[in-house]
C-alpha cells in the first residue's frame, strides 16, 4: 500500500447525456436466445430440460454446481433446441442453451412468492438462493451469499451510483420502477437484519434522489436514507462508497467492517421475486459510445446477442476504421472478442468506441497513478515488476488488491496502459497460486 495517499478518485466526463433521457427500447430477438451455462472455471451444470421441450418465461432450465450454486431460468418461451458453443466474455467459447422463440411469449410463476415480513432469516436466504438472483453491478456474485452471515452487519448500502461513464441502465430502471426498488430495499433490510440502510446516488441525479425520497416518505419507512455522493470516479466502487458513506475500511470483503453492499437493480429483482414469484428474464442494458449511431438503453431478454441488438437499434457509425466493443464501461469494462456474445444476467452495458488509442510514451515518474489509486497501490511499481517478471515484487506491491477501476490508465499523461499491466500481474499471481 502507498503511504502517499492522494485524491484516490477523479471527476471524469460522465457522457450520460447520450442515453439518460431517451426512452428505453424494448427489443426481442427474431429467432433465438442463447442462455450461457458458464458458472466459473471447473463448475458443472445440471440441465433440467430435454431437447425438444417447450419452456416458458420462468421455467427452471438448469442448476449450477459451483461453489455458490444458483439456478438458471428461461428468459423466453419456446422450444429448447440443445446446447451450442459460442463466444463468451470468459475469453473461451462456452456452452449456451439455445431456445427458439414462439409467438406467445407466455410466462409461468418461477417459484412461490414469500411472506417475507414473517419469514425466518434462513428461509429468506434460501428463498433468494432459489431465485437465482446474482448481483447486478457487473461482478455477478450470487446475492444470497452476502446475507448468509449477518451477525456483525449493522449497515446495508444500496449502490445506485453508477459512476462509470456512459452507463445509465440502473438510473433508468430505478426511475421506471421506484416502488419496486424501495420495496426491494425493505426486503434486503430485513434480510441484512439492520436498522440502517444508505442508498448512494450521485448528486448529479437530483430527479432520482427526489423520486426515491418521496417513495420512502410515502411508505413511511424509517432507517432508509438516500445520500447524495460526489460526482467522482470510482465512487460506485464498493470500497470508495463505504469510505464515503460510513468512513470505514476493510481488507477483503465489506462484511469485515459491518457492511453489505448491493446494487440498486438487485433490489428490484428481489421485490419481483418475493411478491410475484418472478425470476429475472430481461435486463436493462445501456448501449452507448461514439461508435453507435443511436446510443440508447434497451430492455432485452437474457441471451439476446449483442450483434442483433446493435442491428435493431440502428447499427454502428460507418466513417471509422475500427471500433472497440467493451462489455461494461470504458474504465472497468473488458474488450469483447466478438459481437456474437450474448447479454447475460450480470451485464449492464455495452460501450462502443472508436479504436484510437494514443501511443504510449516514457513514464514521467509523475506519481499520478499512485495518488489516484483508490486501493492505495503503486500501479507503476507493479507495472515495472511485470516488465521484470518479478512475481515476488508484484505480490509485495499488493497487485491482487487492484479492483481494475482503470483510473491509473486514465490519469497517466504518458498514455501507458497501467491497468492492463496490473491485470497481467494479477493473472501471473493467480496462475502461481493455482500451481501450488
Ligand atoms: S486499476 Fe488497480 S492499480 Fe489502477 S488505479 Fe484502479 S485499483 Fe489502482
Ligand atoms: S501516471 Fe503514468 S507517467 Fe505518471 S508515474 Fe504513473 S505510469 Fe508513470
Amino acid at each position: 500500500m502507498s503511504l502517499l495517499l492522494g485524491p484516490m478518485c477523479q471527476h471524469i466526463p460522465g457522457k450520460k447525456g447520450l442515453t439518460d433521457h431517451s426512452d428505453v427500447k424494448r427489443l426481442m430477438p427474431a429467432k433465438e436466445v442463447y442462455i450461457p451455462l458458464f458458472a466459473g472455471n471447473n463448475s458443472e451444470v445440471e440441465l433440467l430440460v430435454n431437447e425438444g421441450d417447450h419452456v416458458y418465461i420462468g421455467t427452471r432450465l438448469a442448476n449450477t454446481k459451483s461453489a455458490f450454486p444458483v439456478p438458471l431460468y428461461s428468459s423466453v418461451s419456446g422450444i429448447y433446441k440443445g446446447t451450442v458453443k459460442r463466444p463468451h466474455n470468459s475469453l473461451k467459447p462456452q456452452l449456451h442453451m439455445v431456445i427458439e422463440l414462439d409467438e406467445d411469449q407466455e410466462a409461468v410463476q418461477a417459484f412461490e412468492p414469500i411472506d417475507w415480513e414473517n419469514a425466518s432469516h434462513e428461509d429468506l436466504v434460501e428463498f433468494v438462493k432459489n431465485t437465482g438472483i446474482i448481483g447486478q453491478g457487473g461482478a455477478g456474485f450470487p446475492t444470497y451469499v452476502k446475507y448468509q452471515k449477518v451477525e456483525n452487519i449493522d449497515t446495508l448500502i444500496i449502490n445506485a451510483v453508477e459512476c462509470e461513464p456512459y452507463i445509465t441502465a440502473d438510473y433508468k430502471c430505478v426511475m421506471d420502477y421506484p416502488e419496486q426498488f424501495v420495496h426491494g430495499v425493505r426486503i434486503l433490510k430485513k434480510l441484512a437484519q439492520v436498522d440502517r440502510v444508505l442508498i448512494g446516488v450521485k448528486k448529479t441525479h437530483p430527479d432520482l434522489i427526489n423520486l426515491v425520497r418521496d417513495e420512502i416518505k410515502r411508505e413511511n419507512l424509517v432507517g432508509i436514507e438516500v445520500v447524495a455522493v460526489p460526482d467522482v470516479y470510482p465512487m460506485g466502487g464498493e470500497r470508495t462508497l463505504i469510505r464515503q458513506l460510513v468512513k470505514r475500511e476493510y481488507k477483503r470483503l465489506p462484511g469485515e467492517c459491518g457492511v453489505i453492499v448491493n446494487n440498486a437493480n438487485t433490489a428490484i429483482l428481489v421485490a419481483r421475486a418475493a411478491e410475484m414469484g418472478q425470476a429475472q428474464a430481461k435486463k436493462y442494458v445501456t448501449f452507448s459510445g461514439e461508435g453507435l449511431k443511436y446510443p440508447t438503453n434497451v430492455l432485452v431478454p437474457i441471451g439476446m446477442s449483442v450483434a442483433e441488438i446493435i442491428e435493431q437499434i440502428g447499427g454502428t457509425i460507418e466513417d471509422v476504421q475500427s471500433l472497440k466493443l467493451i462489455s461494461g464501461g470504458p474504465m472497468m469494462g473488458r474488450t469483447m472478442v466478438s459481437d456474437q456474445i450474448v447479454i447475460d444476467r450480470a451485464m449492464n452495458a455495452i460501450t462502443i468506441l472508436k479504436d484510437e488509442e494514443e501511443p504510449a510514451m516514457t513514464c514521467l515518474r509523475c506519481g499520478r497513478c499512485t495518488s489516484h489509486c483508490p486501493m492505495g497501490l503503486q500501479p507503476v511499481r507493479i507495472a515495472n515488476a511485470v516488465k521484470m517478471n518479478d512475481a515476488a515484487e508484484m505480490e509485495k506491491r499488493g497487485a491482487m488488491n487492484c479492483i481494475e477501476c482503470g483510473l491509473c490508465t486514465y490519469v497517466c499523461p504518458s498514455h501507458i496502459q497501467v491497468t492492463e499491466n496490473v491485470r497481467k500481474a494479477k493473472r501471473t499471481l493467480m496462475m502461481k497460486a493455482n500451481k501450488k
